[in-house]
């Protein structure tokens, strides 16, 4: 495994009243070298705090990370220096982070001046190199982030996470803010660099259907917790967690005759607050298959057969077949 997580946690204690907000909650998971998991959950499930803490942007509360052997849980700003060229990120709006009055060479360049690696000509050449891997026009390199359209901005985004030569890429909704059309060319870059630089990604998304097709195994995230983990094609053909079912059965698919006999599951209620998550299972006041062990046991996720990487769900009674969660 490149990346394992064991048991994070991260609050964020309430300004001037007791309580915290419970962002993630107990999160476990490895990341094997080579792959993509996906990392899929409603806005506020947490999953963007714990990409953060996957990259050491943010202070774990409680728990573990260990990074290509190493625990990188408590290491101090100078020990993360090369930690920091190992794992990246990419964003939801690269324009956001690229300073609109510099020229988009000396933005893609701007890794190599910080870590000092490379300079003058050679980081010229360098950043001329990044364009062209991830499909600029390296004559472009004086222009300035504007001149660049919205997916071009994502090239421009990938490149400077690149120039380190990462070994973990986290991307957080990188085609969220991209319209369809250019969604495909960068999730088909984003597929091409992986097999080319041998990367690992984590990709976060609460759009199931680009989580289903950049994925080889795909987690699920609730109210701070990971509630099912499968192989992508395994959680979508037979998901186990009811939440799991009822976010398949809302999403949209692009097939009309599957979305005609696709039954949805309807939930009662909205996402409770992370300040006081409900005990047992969390997912209890709004499931339709919830038993009065439901909201006293917290469920923990287990694998359904030997294999402890197949396909884990924390449900006490996980479901056979969508069909009997649908309201009658
Ligand atoms: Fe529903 Fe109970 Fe499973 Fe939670 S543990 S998802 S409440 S059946
Ligand atoms: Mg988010």
């Amino acid at each position: 495994n490149l990346l394992q997580v064991d048991e994070a946690v991260r609050h964020f204690p309430l300004k001037g009243r007791a309580g915290a907000v419970h962002a993630v909650d107990g999160v476990s998971l490895t990341v094997r070298r080579g792959e993509t998991l996906g990392l899929v959950g409603e806005t506020g499930c947490g999953k963007s705090t714990l990409a953060r803490l996957i990259c050491r942007l943010d202070d774990l509360t409680g728990g573990r990370i260990v990074f290509d052997g190493r625990d990188i849980t408590r290491l101090s700003r100078r020990e993360l220096a090369p930690i920091r060229r190992d794992v990246q990120m990419i964003f939801q709006d690269p324009y956001g982070s690229l300073n609109p009055r510099r020229r988009v060479g000396s933005i893609i360049g701007d890794p190599f001046a910080i870590h000092r690696i490379a300079d003058g000509r050679d980081r010229r050449r360098r950043v001329k190199e990044l364009m062209e891997l991830v499909g600029l026009n390296p004559e472009h390199y004086n222009r300035f982030p504007a001149e660049f359209s919205g997916g071009q901005r994502q090239r421009i985004g990938v490149a400077r996470a690149l120039a380190l030569r990462p070994k973990l890429l986290v991307c957080d909704e990188p085609v969220s803010a991209l319209d369809v059309s250019i969604q495909a060319q960068v999730i088909n870059l984003l597929d091409e660099l992986q097999d080319l630089l041998g990367l690992t990604y984590v990709f976060i998304s609460h759009d199931l259907s680009v989580v289903r097709h950049v994925s080889d195994r795909v987690a699920v995230m609730y109210l701070g917790r990971i509630v099912e983990v499968a192989p992508a094609p395994e959680l979508y053909a037979r998901p186990r967690h009811p939440y799991t079912a009822a976010l398949l059965s809302a999403a949209p698919v692009a097939d009309p005759d599957l979305a005609d006999r696709r039954q949805r599951i309807l939930l009662s209620g909205d996402v409770p607050s992370p300040v006081d998550p409900p005990k047992g299972c969390r997912f209890h006041p709004r499931c339709p298959k919830a038993q009065d062990r439901c909201a006293l046991e917290e469920p923990h996720l287990v694998s359904r057969d030997a294999d402890p990487e197949s396909h884990a769900t924390a449900c006490h009674f996980p479901v056979d077949s969508t069909s009997e969660l649908v309201a009658a």
